[in-house]
Order: C-alpha cells, then structure tokens, then sequence
C-alpha cells in the first residue's frame, strides 16, 4: 500500500510544487495521474519512490521498493536486449544460473521472444520500451512507477503497448502508478485517475473509471470530455 498524508513539497520558490496531497493506492491497483506539464507528477512519483523526501506530511510506500520506468528507455546499446535484462536481474540478485532462463521469460511475457539477440539501434521505439517494460519488471519490485513511458511514441503504437502493458499488469499483479498528461490514456489504462493542479500541486479530481468504459470507445469518450 502506498500512502500520502497532507504530502507537501518545495523547491523553495514562492509557492511549493506540491501541497496538502493525500493519496492512498491499493496493492495491485492501476492509478493513472494526469496533469499538465511541471505541474508536479514526476516529483510525487520520486517521493512514492522515496528518491526524495517530502517537506511536509508523510509518505508510506512497500519497503521492497520500486521500480521505475521512463519516456526514453535508456537501454544501455553494447548489450542486447537480453542482456539488458539479465543486468537488472544481476542488480535483483539472481543468481547467474538462473539468468538466462529468467530474461528469456520476461522477454516473451513482453512478445519480445524473438528479439533477444537485437542490441537497441536494432530495435523499434515500441520495441525498446517493452524492453525497458520487461527490465522494470526484472526488478521484482511491488510497486512499478512510469514516468510518460509513451509519450514518444507514434498513436498505433501507442495503442498496441497500452494492450500488453494491461495484459502484464493483470498476469504479474503489480501496483503501478502511471504518469501521463493524456486525457485519453489515462482512462485507457486506469482503475482510477488523479487530476493534479498546477502550483501548487494538489489532486483536484479523481474517477473510478469502470472497467467497461476502459474498453468501450463511446464510454471512454464520454469520461473523457468530462475529464
Ligand atoms: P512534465 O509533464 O513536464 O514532466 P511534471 O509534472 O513531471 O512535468 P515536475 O518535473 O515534477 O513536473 O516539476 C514540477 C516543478 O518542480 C517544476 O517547476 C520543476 O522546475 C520543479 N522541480 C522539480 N524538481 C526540482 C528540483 N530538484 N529542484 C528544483 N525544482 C524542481
Ligand atoms: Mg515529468
């Protein structure tokens, strides 16, 4: 369970970046934030994270940690995208034996199979960012944290990492928070979503999006225009 308590944070300017949040996410849950750029959503997932601490009120989160996931991949290119996966395995502590065995698991669960000996300039945009899906969860962490992990990427396939991003958070039951400053996305993929102000940064809004209306254009257009 993460929890936020009346979180606040700031910079020292003359208004914090965030103020008076308190956010309280499930195991398992799927919770999208949304906001408009420098409004305040990277800070708050670097405090979930406990990258940082707050300046105000309290911030719990699993002592497992977590783990986090980027716009830009940030693949290391010398190693292919196995091997990009059995250093995060490395750096989870799996033994070497089991590495192998381990990424080639992951890289399939991602659809990926084929690709394993492709190093990053060999690989496509969506392709490498379902690399960097696949190295967060080599992690082994409860709690998967993405920071606008497609904003790069072109609409199609956008749609098509947004299905295997459902299918993998339903099949490893992760908590995971997802950043994004697209409406559409948003309601795509979260169970609930968070609208978050601008200096300072407080939840303004919040939905329980039902699960139909994740699947359903007409209904998810509908969330949308009230959104
Ligand atoms: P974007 O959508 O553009 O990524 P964001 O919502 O993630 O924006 P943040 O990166 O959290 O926004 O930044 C919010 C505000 O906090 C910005 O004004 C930024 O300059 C400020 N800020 C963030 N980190 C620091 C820091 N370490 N030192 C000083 N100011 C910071
Ligand atoms: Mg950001």
């Amino acid at each position: 369970t993460v929890v936020m308590e009346d979180v606040g944070m700031s910079f020292g300017g003359p208004t914090p970046v965030l103020e008076g949040v308190s956010v309280r996410i499930e195991p398992g849950e799927f919770v999208c934030l949304l906001g408009a750029s420098g409004c305040g959503k990277s800070t708050l997932l670097n405090l979930i994270a406990r990258l940082e601490a707050p300046t105000a009120g309290v911030v719990k989160a699993p002592r497992e940690g977590a783990a986090f996931m980027f716009q830009d991949a940030a693949l290391f290119p010398w190693l292919t995208a196995r091997g990009n996966i059995e250093l995060a395995l490395r750096f989870a502590g799996v033994p070497a034996a089991e590495r192998r065995g381990r990424a080639g698991e992951l890289l399939r669960l991602v659809h990926l199979g084929d690709a394993a000996d492709l190093r990053p300039h060999q690989l496509s945009g969506g392709m490498r960012q379902r690399v960097a899906l696949a190295r967060a969860l080599a992690q082994d962490r409860p709690l998967l944290l993405m920071d606008e992990p497609f904003a790069a990427l072109d609409a199609i396939t956008r749609d098509l990492l947004h299905v295997e991003l459902e299918r993998v958070w339903r099949q490893t039951g992760r908590t995971v928070v997802f950043v994004t400053h697209n409406v559409t996305e948003a309601v795509r993929l979260g169970q609930r979503v968070l609208l978050l102000s601008s200096r300072p940064g407080r939840v303004v809004a919040e939905w329980d999006v039902p699960a139909a209306a994740r699947h359903d254009a007409p209904a998810a257009a509908a969330l949308t225009a009230a959104i």
